[in-house]
């Protein structure tokens, strides 16, 4: 039997509990045997009861939890030959020849010496007495595999990391707070975020916050009098009409000669320059503290369960690897290749090579530089002389999901500051057929980028009969070149509309390009659409919620999410809150299943168990209700539980939208107005929707969106996130109190 150790080492970072269950539970699942230490290296290094056996149980209820349950430290014993062969010795007197390692840059270059010395430290010990020939010919090799828990998602290789979207969330809560007051007082504000290597958590907060101005290690300003540039843009906003200014400054920020840009040295420059008012607002670690986010605790769980497999398919030629993200896809890469890059990245900063820095850290990371550079803009650019300057329609529809008003700000400012005309139409196509509609102004969008809903109007109608006459006429009269959809299938379906009346219309051969925006996310053409992060967070916290109302008693709940027939939002939650059971329509329920879960539950409750957690679909049976759900489970439970449902109904569409949300809305914004402008200046006239298709963002024509969507269940046939239902399933599994000493199932 494989025998596996994990740790946490190095800075803490919400999402690590989720990884550790993750890990703990795929290796027992998987039929290993998983050894926690306690305390990072330092546990390593000491032995004794810093290594102990965890099974199933010890990892319930720590998925909401921050931090890392068993610890985590710095040891500078670790850093020496010595630590590492008193760490050999303990991993062998346990047993162990597979390592996880949940922790930076720097816990996970200590794992990689520690395996490149694997043989000497072997050999070491055996000369000196301290490991048997047996032990010594047991474990020729060590597999490792490494998470990255790190907010400061600084790390080369992986397009995020464990803990960088929940600092965002502690981010990004805080600036719209500071944002509200400054703006009552007209104040300014000087906000600093943790990154001492890595702007990721100041660059997309700023994209997320609606910031005026961002520091970040990677990029300083290009000239030397950046205080002068930064003020002249800080003074155009407030005449250009701006209430508030908010620099956002990572803690590693440097000016371009490699000297620190300090905080209090920005304050200072704003307070003399602007003779305002300027104050400070240090995060520092509360963007560590908290619950992890919806996202932190669905992809750390997922690298979780793959380091496991990474690590049982390891052979004794296997290079350590570093689990990470590439897009929407969990990914392996070589581990020091990965922190060999990470250095070179910080030697960049520090050598003031920042062209090559910026290289390294990738092209979406440039990518959101330079958007981030063109929406705090006081204002456009001035149109270039003789440039054809289109005319450019932006409309919100469908329902409405947090993350359009970002995505609409973001599309608005990228066209006027390439000297195109933004028109902004109102409630969605009635606008088009009512010509309702006004030209944009670059600061008619300012505080979109944190606002719920849509500013615009949006509603699900989609164009009909007389319609298309009144359409053509606005795209007449209005000239409009190009038109963004940013919503959910109603938009679609409009767009198709429109696509195929242009015999009878041709005012519709314009290029017209959908943003996928709806919390169901159930498109195709798109794995993750604006809005439905958010309403997982949504549904997250609920949850939480619902599960500590419920302390003093035994108690099941029956929580019904949205979703219409796309169970995304259901299984996604129940990734992430830990809930026993999905209810999803693509599955059906049968009267089977809800056997098999009432004995479960029952079984649970009479080995004391306290809470159930069941996630139903809003339309996973027609029959088999919530309600219903709610009294089988209630009457069959007799006095062992109580059952309460729980509907929770609008509250998952509304608030502010997610940073993630924020992020994605902005970099398919970005990628609508390419398309438009491309099509439009080519005289081309494709109509298309945007999308994240695993790694990669992609453009895809409509008429193959079509093919692939199920009209009558509202919900793209094939649909990524069903391969993540047996990962759900298994971490959801009861512990091993549910089976009889012969190993048999209880139920
Ligand atoms: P992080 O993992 O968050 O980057 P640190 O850099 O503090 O945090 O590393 C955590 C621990 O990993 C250190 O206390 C040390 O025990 C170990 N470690 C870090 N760098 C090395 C190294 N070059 N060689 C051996 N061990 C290291």
């Amino acid at each position: 039997m494989k025998r596996i150790g994990v740790l946490t080492s190095g800075g803490d970072a919400q999402g690590m509990n989720a990884a550790l269950r993750a890990v703990v539970r795929a290796g027992l699942d998987r039929g290993a045997e998983v050894y926690a230490i306690y305390e990072g290296y330092q546990g390593l290094v000491k032995g004794g009861d810093a290594i102990l056996p965890i099974n199933w149980n010890a990892v319930g209820g720590i998925l909401q939890m921050g931090g890392t349950a068993i610890g985590t430290a710095r040891s500078a014993e670790f850093r020496t030959r010595e630590g590492r062969v008193r760490a050999v010795a303990n991993l062998i007197k346990n047993g162990i020849d597979g390592l996880v390692v949940i922790g930076g840059d720097g816990s996970l270059t200590g794992a990689d010496t520690m395996r490149s010395e694997w043989s000497s430290i072997l050999q070491e010990l055996l000369d000196t007495g301290r490991i048997s020939h047996a032990e010594f010919d047991k474990y020729p090799y060590l597999a490792i595999a490494g998470l990255v828990g790190s907010i400061d998602n600084d790390m080369w290789g992986t397009d995020i990391t464990i803990g960088a979207d929940s600092a965002l969330h502690r981010i990004t809560y805080a600036v719209d707070c500071i944002s509200s007051t400054a703006a009552s007082h007209q104040r300014a504000f000087v906000v600093e975020v943790m990154g001492r290597n890595s702007g990721y958590l100041a660059l997309m907060s700023a994209l997320a916050t609606g910031a005026d101005w961002a520091f970040i290690p990677e990029s300083p300003p290009d000239v030397d009098n950046w205080e002068e540039k930064m003020c002249e843009v800080l003074k155009a906003g407030r005449r250009a009409g701006r209430r508030d200014s908010i620099v956002i400054v990572a803690e590693g920020a440097i000016d371009r000669n490699g000297n620190p840009i300090e905080t209090e040295y920005v304050r200072q420059v704003l307070q003399d320059r602007l003779h305002e008012d300027v104050r400070t607002t240090i995060l520092g670690h509360v963007q560590r503290g908290g619950a992890p986010s919806a996202y932190d605790r669905n992809m750390s769980t997922l690298v979780g369960v793959a380091a496991v497999d990474e690590l049982l398919n390891a052979t004794a030629d296997s290079m350590p690897q570093l689990i990470g993200m590439k897009g929407n896809r969990v990914m392996r890469l070589p581990l020091m290749e990965c922190v060999e890059k990470t250095h070179e990245i910080n030697a960049a900063i520090k050598e003031r090579n920042f062209t090559e820095a910026m290289d390294l850290r990738g092209r979406n990371y440039k990518e959101s530089f330079q958007i981030l550079r063109t929406l705090v803009r006081a204002l456009p650019h001035d149109p270039k002389p003789g440039q054809r300057r289109l005319t450019l329609a932006v409309m919100t529809a469908s329902a409405p999901s947090p993350g359009m008003n970002t995505a609409v700000r973001a599309a608005v400012r990228l066209g006027l500051d390439r000297g195109h005309h933004l028109l902004g139409v109102s409630n969605s196509f009635l606008g088009l057929i009512n010509d309702d509609m006004r030209p944009f102004k670059w600061m008619d969008v300012d505080h979109w980028a944190s606002m719920g809903g849509s500013e615009l109007g949006t509603n699900r109608h989609v164009p009909s009969g007389k319609d298309f006459y009144a359409i053509a006429r606005t795209i007449e009269e209005r000239q409009i070149d190009g038109l963004l959809i940013i919503g959910g299938w109603a938009g679609y379906q409009s767009a198709l509309h429109l696509l195929r009346e242009r015999e009878n219309f041709p005012a519709f051969q314009i290029p017209i390009i959908c943003l996928p925006a709806t919390i169901n996310n159930n498109l195709p053409g798109s794995e993750l659409s604006v809005g439905a992060d958010t309403a997982l967070n949504n549904i997250v916290d609920a949850v939480n919620k619902i599960k500590q109302s419920a302390v003093a008693s035994r108690r099941c709940f029956v929580v019904e999410v949205m979703g219409k027939y796309c169970g995304y939002l259901a299984l996604m939650s129940m990734l992430a809150t830990g809930a026993e059971r999905a209810y999803l329509h693509e599955e059906g329920v049968t009267l089977k299943d809800l056997y098999h879960d009432v004995k479960l539950l029952n079984t649970g409750f009479e080995h004391g168990k306290r809470l159930g957690v069941m996630i139903r679909n809003e339309r996973a049976h027609p029959l088999y209700t919530t309600q219903f759900m709610s009294n089988l489970f209630e009457a069959e439970g007799g006095d062992l539980y109580e059952v309460r449902t729980s509907v929770l109904g609008h509250l998952q569409q509304g608030g502010d939208p997610s940073p993630f949300d924020r992020i994605l809305a902005t970099r398919y914004a970005y990628r609508c107005i390419n398309f438009l402008e491309e099509e439009a200046l080519a005289m081309k006239d494709n109509v298309a929707c945007i999308g994240i298709q695993g790694s990669a963002y992609h453009v895809t024509p409509l008429e193959e969106i079509v093919r692939r969507y199920d009209v009558k269940y509202e919900r793209a046939k094939e649909q990524w996130w069903m391969d993540l239902r047996p990962t759900a399933q298994m971490l959801a599994q009861p512990g091993p109190q549910y089976y009889h000493e012969n190993g048999e199932k209880m139920w």
